[in-house]
């Protein structure tokens, strides 16, 4: 019998399955429920509490109060805390990697690497918070001494996806704890079970209550009164770049500090001296990890037209022989899509390459439009004003495109609104590094499909988004910046 008919049973501690909102160090049942279906099969798995937008206030206080005497608490002690959330998470990682295949479909192997990617964002953070240093800067003024020290914001709503529903939270909760912050979390409503699971964790390993709060709901109706609350100092936002514009907007009128992580269209640039097996391999990374679902996909594949039907060929004839099924079953390297809806814009977009005349090298089946499933694809011949290579396809979709020249290629990768992360290869150490330069991207990986992790500044250029997260950057975005200012009167 294949495992993923008994998805729960995977679960080695079933307590982790929690289904109650978090507020208060208490878990809240609510009349109100929402369903959690498997992407895979769409059944069941459970329904969730549904908290009231009435409810908000009373969180909000709570996450006041508690920010205090978090906040006085000294760096040191906030990061045994989060070490201590960090050790929980790596003891449970199974049971967590469970719970995210089972809401959000990624194959069990990549869903144990985000769980462990997202205790090393706990572990990276504990140390930044006893190392937010300031600055003594050499004075101005005569007789006096200038520094400037660092003090968490306050409140922090953090907004999150359900492409990586452990990581995001981990990413963004770390930070903003190790900073001395308390946090309201929102997570998507189809993945709320690796969020509670996550503070379950979380309060077992010392979090005190009202310090992390997991508020489940309709979205635009928990945004509202946390958005328009001036006692929420900051929102942290992972998701399209569509949804970062209205909260944006509607933190606005009480100046909220932004950090937006949002959509991508990333290029893959390979130059005609890369060794062609390495990229192709590195393409099927960048593409097919998360089935696509990754703001850091790999969307446009600008090959070098000298190596350009080579590569098509060979990532054809692997994207071909990539298993598609549920995450939880032996082997999977692709899991289905966690909406219908991004599977059925996927369909579409390969009818309209099928309709263009582009040539469908692996996969383009779309006969049914009822799954969540979609075939790895290939696209050749693709060209720059399509729909597939103008915006983020978050599907299993490789889109490639040949090239001729270097400055063709950089102009036509920075032709978008979009400036996440950019892929180049090519074993021309100057041509790396002038292609590197010019790109108008936040983060650039040379000869690598596989570059984040705590130590870098994750973070876009443009309509990408506002801040960082991770790296020396990753705690500041929770922390002002005072500035003292010591004279000499007697
Ligand atoms: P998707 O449409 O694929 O769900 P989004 O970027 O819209 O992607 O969603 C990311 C997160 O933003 C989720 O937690 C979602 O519930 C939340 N969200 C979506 N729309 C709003 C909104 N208008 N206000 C607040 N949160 C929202």
């Amino acid at each position: 019998m294949r495992k993923s008919l008994h998805s729960k049973e995977q679960l080695q501690d079933d307590r982790l399955l929690e289904s109650r909102a978090y507020v208060a160090g208490e878990w809240i049942q609510t009349a109100i429920q929402a369903e959690v279906r498997d992407p895979a099969t769409q059944r069941l798995i459970t329904t969730v509490a549904q908290c009231a937008p009435g409810m908000i206030a009373g969180v909000i206080d709570c996450a006041v109060k508690a920010q205090k005497a978090w906040a006085a608490q000294l760096p040191l002690e906030r990061g045994r805390v989060l070490r201590a959330w960090a050790d929980l998470v790596r003891l449970h990682a199974r049971d967590l990697a469970v719970i995210v295949v089972m809401e959000q479909g990624k194959p069990l192997r990549e869903a144990l690497g985000e769980v462990e990617y997202a205790a090393s964002y706990l572990e990276w953070f504990a140390a930044e918070g006893e190392r937010a240093y300031a600055q003594v800067p050499p004075s101005h003024r005569p007789g006096a001494q200038i520094a400037t020290t660092l003090q968490p914001v306050g409140v922090v709503c953090a907004i999150t996806p359900w492409n990586f529903p452990c990581a995001m939270i981990a990413r963004k909760a770390g930070a903003a704890l190790a900073a001395g912050c308390s946090v309201v979390v929102k997570p998507a409503p189809e993945t709320p079970l690796s969020a509670l699971a996550l503070a379950r964790l979380g309060a077992s390993a010392g979090i005190p209550a009202g310090v992390l709060q997991v508020v489940l709901g309709e979205a635009k109706q928990l945004a509202e009164p946390l958005l328009s609350s001036a006692n929420v100092r900051a929102i942290s936002f992972t998701g399209s770049t569509a949804t970062g514009r209205v909260l944006l907007a509607k933190s606005a009128p009480t100046i909220k500090r932004p950090s937006m992580e949002l959509g991508g269209n990333a290029p893959f640039i390979a130059f005609p001296d890369a060794p062609l097996d390495a990229v192709v391999s590195a393409a099927i990374t960048a593409k097919f990890t998360t089935a696509g679902q990754d703001c850091l996909a790999a969307n446009r594949m600008f090959i070098a037209r000298p190596i350009y039907e080579a590569f098509v060929e060979a990532l054809g004839d692997r994207v071909s022989r990539l298993v598609v099924g549920h995450g939880l079953d032996n082997g999977v390297d692709v899991g289905p899509l966690t909406q219908l809806s991004g599977a059925r814009r996927c369909r579409s977009r390969i009818r309209e390459a099928q309709r263009v005349g582009c040539r469908i090298i692996a996969g383009g089946a779309i006969d049914d439009d009822h799954t969540n499933f979609v075939t790895p694809t290939v696209i050749a011949d693709a060209t720059d004003d399509m729909e597939i290579a103008r915006e983020e396809v978050f599907g299993p979709i490789a889109t490639v495109l040949p090239f001729d020249e270097e400055a063709e290629v950089i102009a036509r990768a920075n032709a978008t609104e979009m400036g996440l992360a950019a892929y180049v290869f090519t074993q021309n150490v100057g041509r790396a590094m002038r292609v590197s330069r010019q790109l108008e991207y936040g983060m650039v990986a040379v000869n690598t499909a596989s570059f984040t992790g705590p130590p870098v500044p994750f973070g876009g250029w443009k309509q990408s988004g506002l801040g960082r997260e991770g790296g020396l950057e990753g705690i500041r975005e929770f922390m002002e910046i005072k500035y003292v200012c010591y004279g000499n009167v007697e």
